[in-house]
Formats: C-alpha cells, structure tokens, sequence
C-alpha cells in the first residue's frame, strides 16, 4: 500500500489516524505543529516525540519537503525564483516576491496545464498530474524557510489552473490559514482561473473569505476564444453572473486579470466594450502587458496603448491597476522558468 503523506491531513484526520495506531491525540497536535509551524523537514527533527513514535510515522506515512534545485534572485528588485524537484523527479516553480505590504508567494498548482491559453508558456506541455495539498504547502514552506522571511500572502496563480485540482487546492488554502498553521490569513489568498463555471459556483459555497481572480483577458467571447479554449466551453454571460455569485455569497471584491496583447485585445474599443462588461461587477482590473513567450507570437502591447486602455477605464469609473513586472531580469512569465529548465535537460 502507499504511504500516506502526512503533510496533507488535517489535524482533525491525523488524530483519527493516531488513534488508530493507539497513540493520544495530543500526539496529533504536536506532530501537526511539528509539520506545519516548525516546518520540520524530517520526522526526526519531531524531538518531543519517542524514538519509537518517529520509527513508527516514518514507516506509515511521507513527509514530503522541497528542496531548492535552483534559486534565482533578482538584482533588481529582490524577487526570487524557486525550481523545486518532487519525489517522482518531476519540477515545478514558484516565486517569491517583495511588496511594501509584505512578502508575497505564487505557487503552482499543477505539474504542467491543460487549459490550453495561447500566450501561457505553462500549458505548453500539456498536463503532467495534479500536485498534492502537501505539495503546495511545501513550496510556501520551503521558501519562508529559505528566505528566512515570513510569508503573509499567497497567489495560486502558477502553472496549473488550480480549480481544475479543486479538492487539493481548497484543502491547501484551509491548511495554509489555520492558525494552527502558518495562519496565513484569507484574505490575503487569492486564486486565480480561467474560469471553470461550477468549479467557481462550487468554491462560493466552501465559507472560505479568498479572493477570486478571473482570468479575463477579452470583452467578448469572440476574441477570448482564440485566447483561451475554455470560452469554447464556458460563455461570458455565463462566467460573469459565476463571480457576481461569487460575490454575493462572501463579500469578497474579485479581480478581473486582463493580458494586454498587441493588436489583440488592446485598442480603446475594447476598453470601451470591457468597461461596459463590468459596470454592474464588484472588483478591479488588472491589466497584465503580456510577457511574450518564443513559441508564439504575441506581442506585448506597446507603453501609449497600455496608458490609454488604463487611463480610458479609469476615466469610467472602473478600479485598475497595472502589474508591475517583478524579476524582468530573472526569465519571464509563468511557467517560463520550468519550461526553459525542461527543454536545457532534454538537450543535455
Ligand atoms: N490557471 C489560472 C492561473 C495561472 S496563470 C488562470 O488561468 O488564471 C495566472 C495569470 O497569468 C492568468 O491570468 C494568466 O492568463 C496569466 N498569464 C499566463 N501567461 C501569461 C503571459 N505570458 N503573459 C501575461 N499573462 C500571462
């Protein structure tokens, strides 16, 4: 039978499961914070518990803990860049980066995409498997403790479309915000989606206080669809009444994420026409200028289109912020990283 990995139970299952093998459940709250407060990266390190307690988790359970195989440090604003092996020798990246109000992680919520968006560099390869609950964890783990730095929020906006490896992914977000955790608070949590219609409907119902990010990317379903193949299977009037659901039901603002590109998506009469989508929405925009990758040829949206689509929503009445590019000097957009590092094994 396979192990289990101790990292992705709730303290709740792990006393069960203590119980189980005859230990106190008291057992279960000290291994619990060895596990997710001391970030203990072996049971040996758990130096309250027997010898033969540590001998006996170790032949039930994994602990999964990642470890760095390369860190990049941006020279120009700090940023960090995190290539983690799993224990099935496949990679993923994350990021760490710096803000005035705190520190802030992306982390990655599959191995690979299969969404499908055309200017993404994560999809690429298609989807290699979902990661676990502990995997995610393991990557704001590895960075605070690498770091040194406490993390105070966390964005699941890397590779992988975390709604499509839901249960994983909301467990993720309870663990990381128990306060017998690392009490990430979740509000400073958002998740990010192309926008899977009954996955959205289905997380306004979980009592959880996230925000919600839609990847946006278009004003009409027309031009989203040669963006992003999930327009094909979710409409725009279908989306959008999802997150005002969404809304409703938490109280939470959302997020629209809009990818400037070139003679794509960029000119005032979309501006106009997005501006008119979201009247009625409760929540911001953030124009991303596209980060262009080589396999395809978008461009990014030059300086003048990016201040006039701005400056055109914010004349009516529409919040917007503009993404900074963090680590510009340390390889690209999202799932770049991986994807670079993947193709570098494979030639040598
Ligand atoms: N699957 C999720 C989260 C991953 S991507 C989603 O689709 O939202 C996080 C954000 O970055 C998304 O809005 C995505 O569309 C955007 N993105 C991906 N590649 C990009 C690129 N090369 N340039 C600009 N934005 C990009």
């Amino acid at each position: 039978m396979e192990k289990k990995d101790i990292k992705s139970l709730y303290l709740e299952e792990l006393e069960e499961e203590l119980g189980q093998l005859g230990e106190k459940s008291f057992r279960a709250k000290q291994i619990y914070q060895w596990v997710h407060q001391k970030l203990a990266a072996d049971f040996e390190d758990m130096s309250n518990l027997s010898k033969a307690l540590r001998e006996k988790l170790r032949q039930q359970y994994t602990l999964t803990a990642l470890n760095p195989v390369e860190v990049k440090i941006s020279k120009i604003d700090g940023t960090r860049k995190y290539l983690f092996r799993l224990s099935d020798g496949n990679v993923i990246e994350s990021v760490w980066m710096q803000y005035h109000h705190g520190n802030s992680v992306c982390i990655s919520s599959q191995v690979g995409c299969r969404m499908g968006c055309r200017f993404c560099a994560s999809t690429l390869l298609g989807l290699e498997r979902d990661l676990t609950a502990a995997e995610m964890l393991g990557q704001v783990y590895a960075i605070q403790k690498e770091s040194g730095e406490r993390v105070s929020n966390v964005v699941i906006m890397g590779t992988g479309e975390p709604l499509d490896n839901y249960d994983a992914a909301v467990r993720f977000i309870r663990m990381i915000s128990d306060d017998k955790g690392l009490n990430i608070s979740q509000r400073n949590i958002t998740v990010s989606t192309c926008g899977i219609v009954p996955k959205i409907l289905k997380l306004a119902e979980e009592g959880l206080s996230i925000t919600l990010a839609l990847s946006l990317h278009a004003p009409d379903d027309e031009t989203r669809k040669t963006l992003m193949p999930i327009a094909n299977s979710y409409s725009l009037s279908e989306v959008l009444p999802a997150c005002k659901e969404y809304y409703k039901k938490t109280g939470r603002r959302l997020t629209f994420e809009y990818s400037l590109v070139q003679g794509v998506n960029d000119n005032l009469d979309e501006a106009k026409r997005l501006t008119a989508l979201l009247k009625d929405m409760q929540g911001h925009v953030n124009l991303i200028p596209v980060n262009p990758i080589k396999e395809r040829d978008f461009k990014q949206s030059n300086r003048d289109a990016i201040d006039a689509f701005r400056g055109y929503l914010e004349k009516h009445g529409i919040n917007v912020t503009i993404r900074r590019e963090m680590g510009r000097d340390i390889g690209g957009a999202c799932g770049q990283l991986r994807k670079s590092y993947l193709s570098e094994e494979e030639s040598s």
